[in-house]
């Protein structure tokens, strides 16, 4: 049986690998592209459908409309 102490580092150890698998997964139907701000080179989280390259976005930090490359 196992402890408590143990039962807490496994879901600790759960959380921390589907946090992982997260920031590489990419759900069908959509991806998140990864774009960098052309302007002031914040990161942007752009929502872009399967297979669309040039996706238009809007920098979250200053504002700045461009598409992702
Ligand atoms: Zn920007």
């Amino acid at each position: 049986m196992a402890s408590k102490q143990e039962m807490r580092e496994e879901t600790e150890r759960l959380i921390r690998e589907a946090m992982e698998r997260k920031s590489v997964t990419i759900k069908q139907g959509d991806t998140r592209i990864e774009a960098i701000c052309g302007k002031c080179g914040a990161p942007n989280r752009v929502k872009a459908a399967m297979g669309q390259l040039r996706v238009p976005f809007t920098c979250k930090e200053c504002g700045h409309k461009q598409k992702t490359l």
